[in-house]
């Protein structure tokens, strides 16, 4: 079997593009599979005693449920 040059030059773009393509979807999979799970919860920072808590993402305020003191969402 012999290969000329411009059919080795096309098998070599082939191989190319199959290994951009297999990068592209392995990064791509890779982005998907460790980005961290999205949650919608709102994040609180008491304001008294700065406890940390979450609570449901259709409230503006929360109470905190350490010292019962009224927090705004807190935004990172
Ligand atoms: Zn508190």
């Amino acid at each position: 079997m012999t290969l000329t040059l411009s059919e080795l030059l096309f098998y070599y773009v082939a191989v190319m593009l199959a290994g951009l393509a297999f990068v592209g979807l392995y990064s791509e999979f890779r982005r998907r599979r460790f980005e961290p799970p999205r949650s919608d919860d709102n994040v609180f920072r008491c304001s008294g005693c700065a406890y940390v808590y979450t609570d449901d993402p259709n409230v503006e305020r929360s109470r905190c449920p350490h010292c019962s003191a009224m927090n705004s969402k807190f935004n990172f």
